[in-house]
């Protein structure tokens, strides 16, 4: 028996964007090293996930705060605005950051890291911090796999109902488009057992087509299979050269910052 496959939110939403992307990525290794502005903007937000961890270990973030003012304002900013489960009298019976948990599914493990988890007997909400300047769309952000997957992970390792839990995206430095000032604003995704139920069966048919196109890669030495051309993702994948999928001028290779996926998860 095969030993059982490791899998992050990112990984299935490469998979359910394009499997054959997902392939080069995680079966065959290749990277794309994201352009400078966007290793500035991982560099900062990788920064920021790490004073709020020291910040809720109770650790001093003066000598990591130093180097970059913008990094202390934003975390004020946050505190400010989200007294509720930031301030230091804030106490529910269980708070943590990075908090990992595993939940075998099918054969494979799925793995979450939440930024914060609060959990109380009645409530358990998942907070994450994003650093867009534009916050993304809810109904979008409600179908990503990050959303989906970190609350259907904890409501299978919780005794908590779905209902009694949520998942609120923190967007820390949003840039007003008048002001150019930059403040956080939240958008927050219920979740019900309805949508519970969904991401069952919506893993399920993943997982299963993933099962089908690693035994045809074992097997047959087959190619996973690739995205519909017509869904228009290949002109901006950094892989449309090596897919023979599009023109050689728009083949540099790119991330886009509105999608979730292709941003990496910052690793504490
Ligand atoms: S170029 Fe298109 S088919 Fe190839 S990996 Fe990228 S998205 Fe998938």
């Amino acid at each position: 028996m095969p030993p059982l496959l490791n899998l992050s939110q990112g990984q299935l939403n490469t998979f359910s964007q394009c499997p054959r992307k997902f392939q080069y990525l995680y079966l065959d290794s290749l990277t794309v090293p994201p352009d400078p502005q966007q290793q500035l903007s991982l560099a900062w937000g990788s920064q920021f996930h790490l004073m709020m961890q020291q910040r809720e270990l109770e650790l001093p973030v003066e000598t990591l705060q130093s180097e970059t003012a913008d990094l202390q304002a934003a975390m004020a900013a946050l505190v400010a605005a989200a007294p509720e489960v930031l301030a230091e009298t804030t106490e529910p019976p269980f708070r943590q950051s990075e908090h990992r948990r595993t939940l075998a599914f099918d054969g494979y493990l799925l793995t979450v890291i939440y930024d914060l988890l609060l959990l109380s007997a009645t409530q358990g909400q998942i907070l994450d911090w994003k650093t867009h300047l534009v916050p993304r769309n809810p109904d979008r952000l409600a179908q990503d796999w990050q959303t989906r997957l970190y609350l259907y992970v904890l409501a299978e390792t919780t005794d908590l109902p779905p209902a009694a839990l949520s998942m609120t995206y923190w967007f820390v430095r949003c840039q007003d488009p008048e002001t150019q000032d930059l403040a956080p604003q939240r958008v927050v995704i219920p979740y019900s057992a309805p949508q519970h139920d969904r991401t069952r069966a919506d893993l399920t048919q993943l997982l299963n087509q993933l099962s089908q196109a690693l035994a045809a890669d074992r097997t047959q030495d087959q190619p996973f299979p690739q995205v519909d051309l017509n869904q228009g993702l290949c002109h901006r994948c950094p892989f449309a050269l090596r897919c023979d999928r599009t023109p050689a001028q728009t083949t540099q290779p790119s991330i886009d910052p509105c999608d979730l996926s292709t941003i990496p998860e910052v690793s504490l």
